[in-house]
């Protein structure tokens, strides 16, 4: 089994929506209206549009291990 770990830096995230549009599986708004990783979320299961959202986000505020 893959081990990955998907970080949001809250500091960066602007809330544009994108990585939860992206893959609304995974991310999902706060209450801050930044996004956060939706809990007990597949993240190897979502793995290539995990990294297709850490591409597409303006910030670079996603970081994937
Ligand atoms: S794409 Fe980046 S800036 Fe936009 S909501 Fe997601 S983490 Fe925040």
């Amino acid at each position: 089994m893959i081990f990955m770990k998907v970080k949001i830096d809250q500091e960066k995230c602007i809330g544009c929506g994108t990585c939860i549009s992206i893959v609304p599986e995974i991310f999902k708004f706060n209450a801050d209206n930044k996004a956060e990783l939706v809990d007990g979320a597949d993240l190897t299961e979502h793995k290539e549009k995990i990294n297709q959202a850490k591409d597409a986000c303006p910030v670079q505020a996603i970081s994937v291990e």
